[in-house]
């Protein structure tokens, strides 16, 4: 709601000074006459005159002095409320004042004067208000004065009120728009701080149901886990026949509640794996990993899927240079790679081939703070550290460009129908990336659908703070 226009009590309210100033100026160039404009509470806010001659020379009498400050006393406290009234001068001279109004209100007036009328005479009000003056050098002088007739004086009067009034008018219509506009700048602004509040407590209660889904999965998770691994024991024990011989068809039945038991059991583990993460609860070591022989290992662990699907695996370590030691969390690097190399061979078909390549590379350090910022010209001595790339690429169905944003994502799946031919809940690429995150490394995708996919994993050399590097 806009707020009400306070109350215009005086012009210069809604008129500047300038303004009033510009308007008696150019009236004194017409008309030659003096030309006051007064507020409503008395004060001179524009005045535009020159001295005339005869008010100089009655001014040099005392009794002169007086009667002239009683004249102009006499004009000043005039307030006409609707029409111009006069004052007449001893010397036989007049002032109009004329009221300027609005809404209804006088909000101050204009003083237009002396000016003399044609046939205005000399009379017996000089001798009586200054009887050392001379009455003919007065006349003389009044000569000097412009001549109007009243009726003219009045129209010049009418015509600065009009203006005057127009004038008021506008200003208080743009008031009126800049005190709509202030109200709905308000408006908008108190609208956006509801909104704001709302957003906040919003984003408050969405990350306490985040806190509460992950410890409920936590819990959940850690709850299905002893029962699982009941499950896979009997299940083991059966299969080994220690509760005695089983038929052919038995022991499959059996076979296959251990392979879904662990199946369930790699979901239940991934899904601790990503709350523990989500928690910031897993604490990364800084240890000594060699390179070739974590490569190894990530091979022989998936070496027997990439064979039953007929994929071919070439594992490659570029590390000829350098020595193949790199100081970062070898669990979790095993449990990148493998996931990583996993999904390759899972997504590729029968004949294709999924390499796994490993090379030292330099990585560039970001400037912190423009302190940090390298000068012009210097930018080739960046800084940069020691690091390992990991690539990871295949021959496979490859990712749609529109769901790449989206595979790091928990539980995203391309492919996320209950008749996809792939397994998995989708969270192995979210804990890839948590990982990676949580070794101050970088994870990269590129795919071209039906061609193939390559991910490639950068991950800082990250000696304990007392290793030199
Ligand atoms: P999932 O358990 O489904 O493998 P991930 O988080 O590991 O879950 O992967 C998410 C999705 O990303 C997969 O379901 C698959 O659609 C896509 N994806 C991951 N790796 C590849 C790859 N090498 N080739 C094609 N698609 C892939």
């Amino acid at each position: 709601m806009a707020e009400p226009i306070p109350e215009v009590r005086s012009i210069e309210e809604l008129v500047g000074r300038d303004s009033l100033r510009e308007l008696c100026r150019s009236t004194y160039e017409l008309f030659g006459v003096s030309i006051r404009i007064l507020s409503a509470r008395d004060s001179l806010l524009a005045d535009v005159h020159r001295e005339a001659q005869v008010c100089t020379y009655v001014n040099d009498f005392p009794s002169g002095r007086r009667a002239c400050g009683r004249v102009v006393g006499e004009a000043s406290s005039l307030r006409p409320e609707q029409s111009a009234e006069c004052v007449d001068c001893f010397v036989g001279a007049r002032y109009v004042v004329e009221p300027i109004v609005h809404d209804g209100r006088p909000v101050g007036r204009v003083v237009l004067g002396p000016y003399r009328r044609p046939e205005a005479q000399v009379g017996s009000a000089l001798t009586v208000a200054c009887p050392e003056a001379d009455p003919t050098v007065v006349r003389e002088r009044l000569q000097a004065l412009p001549a109007f007739e009243d009726a003219a004086a009045r129209r010049i009067t009418a015509h600065l009120r009009r203006v005057l009034e127009l004038l008021a008018l506008s200003g208080h219509r743009a008031l009126a728009a800049q005190q709509m506009q202030i109200a709905s700048v308000r408006q908008s602004y108190r609208e956006l701080a509801e909104k704001n509040e709302k957003l906040e407590k919003a984003y408050a209660r969405l990350q306490e149901l985040d806190r509460l889904k992950s410890n409920f999965l936590a819990t959940i998770s850690h709850e299905l886990r002893t029962p699982l691994t009941s499950i896979l024991g009997y299940a083991e024990m059966l299969t080994s026949g220690m509760a005695g011989e089983m038929n052919e068809e038995q022991l499959e039945f059996a076979r296959t509640i251990h392979a879904k038991g662990e199946q369930l059991l790699r979901l239940i583990s991934s899904l601790l794996d990503l709350t523990r993460l989500e928690q910031g609860a897993v604490q990364l070591r800084r240890e000594p990993v060699d390179v070739r022989r974590l490569l190894e290992e990530v091979r022989s662990t998936v070496q027997p899927k990439a064979q039953d699907k007929g994929v071919r695996l070439d594992v490659e370590c570029h590390c000829e240079h350098r020595p193949h030691v790199v100081h970062a969390d070898e669990v979790a690097l095993g449990q990148v790679l493998t996931n990583l190399v996993d999904n390759a061979i899972k997504f590729t078909p029968e004949g294709g081939t999924v390499r796994l390549v490993a090379q030292p590379v330099e990585i560039e350090v970001e400037p912190e703070s423009s302190a940090e910022q390298p000068a012009m010209g210097l930018a080739l001595f960046a800084a940069t550290r020691p690091g390992i790339e990991f690539i990871v690429e295949d021959t496979g169905i490859g990712i749609p460009a529109d769901a790449l944003a989206h595979i790091f994502d928990a539980f995203y799946q391309v492919d996320g129908s209950s008749t996809r031919v792939h397994q998995g809940a989708g969270l192995g690429l979210s804990i890839v990336k948590r990982l990676v995150d949580a070794m101050d490394g970088d994870i990269e995708v590129d795919s071209e659908p039906g061609r193939g996919t390559r991910f490639r994993v950068v991950v800082p050399d990250a000696p304990p703070a007392d290793e030199p590097v």
